[in-house]
């Protein structure tokens, strides 16, 4: 019988998503009370993403689990980015056979996000002549496990584990997953928002996290204003009127794409720029674009008000979706000036490569970066200031301009993760900074030691604990 006195143990190990952004893969299982794992206890996932940009991410994608897939019983997902559910399929072709929670709207873009994955996989493996890492059986037998927990819906997964999921503010459907046992509660908070949130809802608050894993993308940087981001929009986009050139996007298909054309719609709606064609390139953003429209509720008041005025936030004149491949090579065709917006974000893959190549040699165009772009990735390699590269076998000499708006992040940056978690640190036993390259987690996890006084620490990979419940 449990006593409300009795101290239990669960057993967090930190299987990925430790010392890098990408790869997320948290696991919780039940313990004795001398930490040793149960053998019939609960075993829950959190997270099962996909390593991205590190030269080596190929082979440790396909490296075996650190444990027995079939041996969890629950994964949950807190949104649909390929670094946190692009594994899924693979977990699943390995045997498991659980269930698999996350809010509907994440259910309904992992749908789309496996589906592209499977054919950059399938492209991927016929380079390296090897079998692709999961086949669309892998994918279907996915879908069919997958059951949805909207937020705000306290919901008993296992006895005695209890699930709540809130909003971070990251992308549609993004979730923090509380998960409260014996009374007590961790917090696993996926990608947390960059605040105030253009088009969605913000991230909400945690107060009573007895522990806390948190990511740490812009652990050791601040964004600049929200202000200044459009206004730095604004200028690229008046440099390209004035050039009659190309403005270069690179853009990820879930939230940044639609952040931008949202952006876009109100600095065309305001006349604050000069009208020119806008091509959103991506066949998955357009389809992503089209989950958002089926989830208004998730607006925040500012974007629901301007639709409630009748504007329709994702259309303004002269934006072209080109979903064919077709119209897709037709944009070539349409003199400048124009804007260009494809992925993937990190130019390791999709229709922006062919873009970069056809644009990025003329010094009247801009590469405009508005994202993360991980170490190893072509984009990260253009930021970083290489002015010879090779794309798709083309030797490319990069002569455009390159610009760079961090404040179009969907990441929090270093002063808003301290305030986070500011928000629950009367209540915090430990605080676990991952999800982070290892100098920018070490910097917030030193943040947190010395201005709040926390118990925080930037785990391994591979690292175990076993915490106090
Ligand atoms: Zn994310």
């Amino acid at each position: 019988m449990t006593t409300n006195t009795e101290v239990k143990k669960l057993k967090l190990t930190f299987c990925g998503g430790a010392g890098s952004v990408t790869g997320a893969n948290f696991l919780i299982e039940e313990a004795d009370e001398k930490g040793e794992v149960s053998l019939d206890g609960t075993k829950i996932l959190v997270d099962c993403g996909m390593e991205q940009g590190e030269a080596d991410a190929y082979e440790r994608n396909r490296k075996k689990f650190m444990y027995n897939p079939s041996s969890i019983q629950f994964l949950i997902i807190t949104h649909a980015h390929a670094d946190h559910i692009g594994l899924v399929p693979k977990l699943v072709r390995d045997g498991f056979r659980g269930v698999i929670y996350s809010t509907p709207e994440t259910q309904k873009l992992s749908e789309l996000m496996l589906e592209d994955s499977l054919k950059i996989l399938t492209q991927e493996s016929i380079r390296h002549r090897e079998t692709p890492l999961y086949q669309p059986e892998d994918v279907a037998m996915t879908l069919s496990l997958w059951k949805s927990i909207p937020y705000h819906t306290a919901t008993e997964i296992a006895p005695g584990f209890s699930v709540y999921l809130k909003n971070s503010g990251h992308v549609l459907g993004s979730a923090m997953v509380e998960m409260t046992y014996n009374k007590k509660k961790i917090v696993f908070t996926g990608d947390l928002g960059n605040s105030p949130s253009p088009i969605l809802k913000d991230t909400e608050k945690i107060t009573d996290a007895d522990y806390l894993l948190m990511e740490s993308v812009y652990g050791d940087r601040n964004h600049e204003s929200q202000d200044e981001r459009l206004t730095k929009l604004e200028d690229v986009i008046e440099e390209t009127a004035r050039n009659k050139s190309v403005l270069v996007i690179p853009s990820f298909s879930l939230e940044k794409t639609q952040v931008i054309i949202s952006q876009l719609n109100s600095l065309v709606e305001a006349g604050r720029v000069p009208l020119m064609p806008v091509f959103i390139d991506s066949p998955l953003a357009i389809r992503i674009t089209d989950v958002y429209k089926q989830f208004p509720e998730d607006f925040n008041d500012a974007t629901k008000d301007s639709i409630k005025r009748g504007d329709d936030i994702f259309n303004f004149p002269k934006l072209h979706y080109t979903e064919r491949s077709e119209q897709s090579i037709a944009i070539k065709n349409v003199p400048g000036p124009k804007i260009v917006i494809a992925g993937s974000g990190m130019s390791t893959g999709g229709r922006i490569q062919h873009h970069e190549i056809n644009y990025l040699g003329d010094p009247n165009n801009i590469l405009l970066l508005i994202g993360y772009q991980a170490a190893g990735t072509l984009g990260r390699v253009i930021q970083d200031g290489e002015k010879k590269v090779n794309i798709l076998g083309h030797d490319v000499n990069i002569k455009a301009k390159i610009e760079y708006i961090s404040g179009y992040s969907s990441h929090k940056d270093s002063d808003h993760l301290f305030s986070f978690v500011e928000d629950t640190a009367d209540k915090v036993q430990k605080v676990f900074v991952v999800m982070g390259e290892t100098k920018s987690a070490l910097f917030l996890v030193q943040r947190l030691r010395d201005y709040l006084g926390l118990e925080a620490f930037h785990p391994e990979e591979g690292e175990s604990v076993v915490l106090d419940f």
